[in-house]
């Protein structure tokens, strides 16, 4: 495609439900670009979350929100069986430790019944301790969630961009939307990788949705960026957290949870802050301080060992309180706001109603019959077969045994794959997203210098673009 042509659809952030949207709408007839800010795709909200798959069972009854968290909750399971999204299905316990907190069980379950979700048992103190019996003491009864599980955010991204591409669509990295100017048959949209145009606009830009929504004309709504931090804990923790424990949610929010993660470790949080800056994605020491006390009082043991890491993400909260999707048919827009903590289990459930939205305007969306197979994403989840694990795989290709990261078991043909991939990594930080490498315990001390030599000795080579 020339730069000068003109896209069916040009979809603005290349997060999970950007990606979502132009996969969709890329396996139609329809031509697509997406358009992204940053070097690399799933480099904003979608990197950093609790990465639960929610059932749904909380959401508030009739909203938008409830509808497609729950439909989302089906389409992202069965399209990370299609993937390799590693998924496990480790279920959830909502525990009460107040009488107040007891007291509201019942309710919680009436209210998963009323979106939808009917699997939810209420159970007493003794059924909690026999599910998770590193709980710290006090517990009074909890309310189980089979359904709720754990996923991982970043192969999520990955393979819908991945699919995205694959279908045909065009990806601008590094392509920020700085104007938008509306004309008869298209919208010229200029971006710091030069003028991008389309006839359909999608605006999914997470943080940035409001700012590029008063460009097109619109004063609706304000993002504030809510921070939440996380703490994650040594690998020698998972066994204490075999499922994921919820807080019993309360008018300051929905608390803070002990959660397992797909890559074998334990995390706890997050927090919930509202800011001004939308960059601040870093830790604080008030965070850190207020998970540690929260988190001893849920699981004291957990906190003998050791905290490898932390990190923060930024919610995209609106000032209204239900996603904001509208499509706006003289000027040929689609707003996607408000997608603030569910977005991950939502996306595909998002992109199917914008496509449902578009389809009532007119265009046409239906699926082409020559799709390409979903793409196979390598497993970098814990519980699946890793390659080092694989000895079929090693035999066939020795880069396979070659460990490049120790902690992370992560090898040399991961490292080199990557890089070969539909959509290489921009960056050290966008192949930790990919392969795990310098993702554990010594933060990249040992595997750091390795990798980097790896990236030189293949660039020699020739072996990446
Ligand atoms: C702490 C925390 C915990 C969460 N836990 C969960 C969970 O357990 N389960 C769940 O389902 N959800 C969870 N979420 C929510 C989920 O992460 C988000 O809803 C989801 O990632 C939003 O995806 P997005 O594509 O809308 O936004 P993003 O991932 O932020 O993508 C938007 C993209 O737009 C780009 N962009 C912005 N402005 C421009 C511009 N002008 N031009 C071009 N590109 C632009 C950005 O660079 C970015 O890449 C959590 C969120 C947080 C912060």
């Amino acid at each position: 495609m020339r730069p000068e042509d003109v896209s069916d659809v040009v979809v603005i952030g290349a997060g999970i439900v950007g990606c979502a949207i132009a996969r969709a709408l890329a396996g139609t007839h329809l031509s697509v670009t997406l358009v992204e800010a940053r070097d690399d795709v799933g480099d904003g909200t979608s990197k950093a979350n609790t990465a639960l798959l929610h059932t749904g069972f909380d959401a508030t009854p009739g909203t938008l929100e409830s509808r497609l968290v729950a439909r989302g909750y089906h389409l992202l399971g069965e399209y990370a069986e299609q993937t390799g999204i590693p998924v496990e299905r480790t279920g959830a316990m909502l525990v009460a430790w107040t009488d107040e907190e007891a007291d509201a069980l019942p309710g919680l379950m009436v209210k998963a019944e009323r979106n939808g979700y009917r699997d939810c048992d209420l159970v007493r103190s003794e059924e909690v301790y026999r599910r998770v019996p590193d709980l710290g003491l006090g517990a009074l009864g909890g309310l189980g969630v089979p359904g709720e599980s754990i996923i991982c955010t970043w192969t999520t991204n990955l393979a819908l961009a991945t699919d995205a591409v694959a279908r045909g669509a065009r990806l601008l990295r590094g392509a920020r939307v700085t104007g938008v100017q509306p004309g008869p048959e298209h919208t010229t949209l200029h971006t710091t990788a030069g003028d991008v145009r389309g006839r359909w606009i999608i605006n999914a830009a997470g943080l940035g949705a409001d700012h590029l929504d008063t460009e097109f004309g619109h004063r609706r709504f304000t993002v504030t960026p809510r921070r939440g931090e996380l703490l994650v804990f040594d690998k020698l923790t998972r066994p204490m957290v075999p499922l994921i424990v919820l807080a019993v949610p309360s008018s300051r929010g929905k608390g803070v949870l002990v959660s397992p993660t797909i890559y074998g470790n334990v995390m706890v949080g997050p927090t919930s802050e509202n800011l001004d800056d939308r960059t601040a994605t870093g830790t604080s020491e008030h965070g850190f301080e207020f998970l540690v006390s929260k988190g001893r009082a849920l699981m004291p043991a957990l906190f003998e060992e050791e905290v490898t890491a932390t990190y923060a993400g930024l919610r995209a909260a609106a000032d209204h309180d239900d996603y904001l999707i509208d499509l706006d048919e003289r000027l040929r827009y689609v707003l996607v706001g408000g997608i603030r903590s569910t977005g991950l289990t939502s996306g595909m459930a998002v992109a199917e109603y914008v496509s449902g939205l578009l389809a009532r305007a007119g265009v046409a969306v239906d699926e082409r019959d020559d799709l390409p197979p979903p793409p196979r994403m390598p497993n970098i989840g814990e519980a699946g077969l890793r390659p080092y694990q694989d000895a079929d795989r090693v035999a066939a290709d020795p880069e396979y045994g070659r460990i490049v990261c120790f902690c992370e078991r992560v090898t040399a043909g991961e490292i080199r794959d990557a890089f070969g991939s539909l959509i290489p990594p921009a960056d050290l930080d966008g192949l930790r997203r990919r392969t795990r490498v310098m993702n554990g315990r010594c933060q990249g001390f040992y595997c750091g210098a390795h990798t980097e030599a790896l990236l030189e000795a293949l660039l020699e080579t020739g072996a990446l673009r």
